[in-house]
């Protein structure tokens, strides 16, 4: 194990050279940049005047985020648009060995869901058994969404976080060159992990719909 952390520092080394303490014309580090991660999902709206049609459209729009597809259920459906937004303020220039360097102040992300909508049939009469069934459904959606980005954010945080480790600090020969790579880099991070949520998402709201539930 102390072989691979060594290794492992090795090859941090060799990634990122311009960080060496050693080197003159480095900019130090700047370790502990905070990194907020605000989890979203807004309250739901609740609506019941579309028809079995009408969600049933709605459920094969694809331009739609749907938790899942009651293909052979009279069901509710939940809709949401996904939020993924960042923002990086780089400010802090300070001078370090004689040099200009700017860091990463703070970064701050919402990811998340906004516009929850959740469709019951008006063909269900409201305050019914059937009724009361698919709010209780619906809600377990939802809670799967809020649980997921739960999960997520923290981890979200740590990437972003080993990532401005190394690279959160640079000279300011640039700056706008350096935070446009910057944003870049970090929209890659975000964009992985919004994937992968998506995707762990897509299986446990299928579980939901799995007729174990
Ligand atoms: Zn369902």
């Amino acid at each position: 194990m102390k072989k691979i952390l060594a290794l492992v520092a090795l090859l941090t080394f060799i990634a990122h050279p311009s960080f060496a303490q050693d080197n003159p014309y480095a900019c130090d580090s700047y370790t502990d940049v905070p990194v907020n991660i605000q989890p979203r999902f807004d309250d739901p709206v609740y609506d019941f005047s579309a028809n079995i049609a009408g969600i049933q459209s709605l459920a094969n729009d694809p331009s739609h985020a749907v938790h899942g597809n009651h293909k052979n259920l009279t069901l509710g459906l939940t809709l949401y648009q996904p939020i993924l937004e960042f923002h990086v303020p780089i400010k802090g220039v300070k001078f370090s060995n004689g040099l200009a360097c700017a860091h990463v102040d703070h970064v701050e992300v919402v990811i998340g869901y906004k516009d929850v909508r959740v469709y019951i049939p008006r063909e269900v009469p409201q305050g019914s058994c059937g009724f009361n069934e698919v709010i209780a459904h619906e809600q377990k959606h939802i809670e799967v969404n809020r649980q997921i980005l739960g999960e997520f954010a923290p981890r979200i945080a740590e990437r972003l976080q080993a990532y401005l480790k190394l690279n959160g600090t640079f000279r300011e020969e640039d700056p706008d060159y350096a935070a446009k790579i910057l944003n870049q880099k970090l929209q890659a991070i975000l964009d992985d992990m919004a994937g992968e949520m998506v995707a762990e998402n897509q299986r446990r709201q299928r579980l939901v719909d799995s007729p174990e539930e």
